[in-house]
């Protein structure tokens, strides 16, 4: 089975409240964008498409010069739908896997291709949720507590039979915050494996330190 990987690199990273978008920011010396790229080539998968925002697809081709690089979209799933566009024909499954996890992925990417291999068509990574989980409502007034045990933080890279994605991809009128939500739309059965707690999502200045120290103790 020949799998490439899409790596969204296009957002701006306002929660960061930082001029530079996010996947250029740094840690241990290296942008998020060349850990994200490097883990994925690190565990074989050699053909990577990278989104970038459209200000910086130059300097992103100098960072990531074995990967290819396209313009990215206003949302996530634009810049994952123009990255589809630039996988080779020959490619049977793709993996999407955000620029802003920096570490954790060699071993997840190799559970995930796993389970392709084995006949899923749609594969996401999944950690327990520590703490416990309530619904709000619009006054921040408790309206349930959900039961943990039947919940899970789902990481990436997320892993789907390639006619999967691409007509997952054909709706365009969803807000999504992932592709596995477009798959499930469309009524087709998602696999979860085990995540990894150091494929965790670097949003804000807090994890960018838990990232850099993570780097300091070589534990990434
Ligand atoms: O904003 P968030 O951290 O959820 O974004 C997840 C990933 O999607 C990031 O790697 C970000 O660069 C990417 N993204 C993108 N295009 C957008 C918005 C986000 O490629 N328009």
């Amino acid at each position: 089975m020949r799998i490439a990987a899409i790596v969204p690199a296009a957002g701006r990273g306002e929660r960061l409240g930082h001029p530079v978008p996010k996947a250029l920011l740094q840690v241990g010396g290296l942008s998020l964008v060349e850990h994200a790229v490097a883990g994925l080539m690190r565990a074989g998968i050699e053909t990577v498409v990278v989104a970038a925002p459209a200000d910086v697809v130059d300097e992103v081709r100098r960072l990531v010069p074995r990967a290819t690089v396209v313009t990215g979209g206003a949302q996530r799933s634009d810049s994952v739908r123009l990255s589809l566009d630039a996988i080779p024909a020959d490619v049977d499954a793709i993996l999407v896997h955000d620029a802003a996890r920096p570490f954790g992925s060699e071993d997840v990417v190799r559970r995930v291709v796993d389970a392709l291999e084995n006949g899923a068509a749609a594969v996401i990574p999944v950690v327990p949720l520590a703490d416990t989980v309530k619904r709000v409502d619009g006054n921040g007034r408790v309206v349930e507590t959900i039961d943990r045990s039947t919940l899970r933080a789902v990481q990436t890279p997320q892993g789907f039979r390639r006619d999967v994605l691409v007509a997952a991809h054909r709706t365009t009128d969803v807000a999504v915050t992932d592709d596995a939500a477009l798959v499930e739309a469309m009524g087709v059965d998602v696999q979860t494996v085990e995540g990894d707690a150091h494929a965790f999502k670097v949003t804000t200045a807090w994890d960018f330190a838990v990232a850099e120290a993570l780097w300091e103790r070589g534990n990434q």
